[in-house]
């Protein structure tokens, strides 16, 4: 594998530490925590079991699961010689999945509509089926997760949000856009981007979080996966960079004999509190996606209520967990003052520690695009790029603040660093 562990941006002690465990997981040097919940026990039976019963077995068991955890992040244990327990841990996140998708609250939206029966959609618009749109060896992600043969990143299709700039506008507002995905494929194309060498399976849209049931019924066929030849054609059908040859290296993707890979949840973290613990168990690093500020903004350019409380909700919940993430922030025009700031304020005051990229490269697109089609002229304040004194603003009250970002915000950004020197 063309291992993450010698790039130079780990010359920093403190994105070092603070990332370790994700680095451990992807030279599979630690077992991802998915396999590790694979060795926790549950005692209740799954299918017949109503709902509040698995959610109280969910607490119950977080705690172990949580004390394995620490004692293998230790070095003090490892995963145990036995073969998994049946029913365990990821067992009971993909059920209790399946049952939120019958009255979704997946995300903040609380939509309580039933996605299996597909009769009433939700602001997601989607029923059942999980889209992907591509899927690849990302080359445009932080270095820290593309590294030398990329992040292995699967795009979703929808999302729960209606940002007006969206730079992925194409598969986010068309809900039919990409192929309909079974859980198996979906499992094989993460097999296949980390065979190749990825350093971690990138999970974003769109948005992730309204495929969550897809997503965690994935994830829990992969310790065991073998695809065969049809699962292999199904999944290799969407594989954008598939005329590209990577070597498939087993030894650069198993801990122990089985697979193992880093789990990276990309996402605009409008998620849900039951997400939440689901994803605490199964996620090894975190890449929140915060854009607005506490005022309108986000109603305005986004329509999307409730916005500030859910997301920094949700990014202390995984920083009092002690998780390991990044943020980022793109930096959009005539927004400095009323997003920029106080997100970048929020993050100084609550969670100084956590490396932020502050991201420059928002363009008009989508609705904010004056060539496109879709232009909407009420998105007129923001139909161009940021100026570079808008950039720099940004870094500066970046630094004022003593935020850890120039690490990952710099490395593609030479003329930023040299305004701000
Ligand atoms: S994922 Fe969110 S937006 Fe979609 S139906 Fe569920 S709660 Fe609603």
């Amino acid at each position: 594998m063309g291992g993450l562990d010698g790039l130079s941006v780990w010359a920093e002690d403190d994105l070092r530490r603070k990332l370790l465990w994700y680095r451990q997981v992807s030279a599979n040097r630690m077992p991802a925590k998915f396999r590790i919940a694979g060795h926790i026990p549950v005692e209740v039976p799954l299918a017949e079991a109503p709902e509040e019963v698995l959610w109280e077995e969910l607490e119950a068991k977080t705690p172990v699961f949580l004390d394995l955890w620490d004692r293998i992040r230790r070095g003090i244990d490892d995963l145990p010689a036995s073969p998994r327990p049946q029913p365990n841990l990821v067992d009971l996140c993909r059920e209790l999945s399946i049952r939120m998708l019958s009255h979704c609250n997946f995300c903040r939206w609380n939509c309580r509509v039933d996605r299996q029966k597909g009769t009433k959609f939700g602001t997601c618009k989607l029923a059942e089926d999980s889209r992907v749109s591509s899927y690849f060896h990302h080359p445009g992600e932080e270095l820290i997760y593309r590294g030398r043969l990329g992040s292995g990143t699967i795009f979703f299709t929808s999302c729960n949000m209606r940002c007006a700039f969206c730079q992925n506008g194409d598969i986010s507002t068309d809900k039919d856009n990409g192929e309909v995905v079974s859980a198996r494929t979906l499992a094989t194309m993460a097999w296949l981007l980390r065979m190749e060498g990825c350093h971690n399976v990138n999970w974003v849209g769109g948005e992730v979080t309204i495929h969550l049931h897809s997503i965690v019924e994935a994830i829990s066929l992969l310790e065991d996966l073998r695809p065969n030849i049809q699962d292999l054609r199904e999944a290799l059908g969407v594989k954008s960079d598939y005329y590209t040859s990577y070597r498939r290296n087993p030894e650069g993707a198993t801990y122990r004999g089985a697979f193992n890979a880093p789990m990276l949840w990309n996402s605009n973290f409008f998620m849900s509190a039951p997400a939440m613990k689901v994803l605490r168990l199964l996620m090894d690093v975190w890449l929140p996606d915060f854009k607005f500020g506490p005022g309108k903004c986000a109603v305005n350019l986004s329509r999307t209520p409730w916005y500030w409380e859910t997301v920094t909700g949700n990014m202390q919940l995984i920083h009092g967990w002690g998780e390991e993430f990044t943020i980022r922030h793109l930096v959009m025009p005539n927004h400095v003052e009323c997003c920029t700031r106080p997100v970048l304020e929020w993050i100084a005051q609550t969670m100084p520690d956590v490396p932020v990229n502050v991201m420059d490269q928002f363009h008009p697109d989508n609705f904010c695009d004056p060539s496109g089609a879709k232009y909407d002229k009420k998105h007129e304040e923001i139909a161009r790029r940021p100026t570079s004194q808008e950039i720099v603003q940004a870094f500066r009250y970046a630094k004022d603040l003593g935020l850890h970002f120039e690490s990952l915000s710099y490395e593609k950004n030479a003329t930023g660093l040299r305004l701000l020197a």
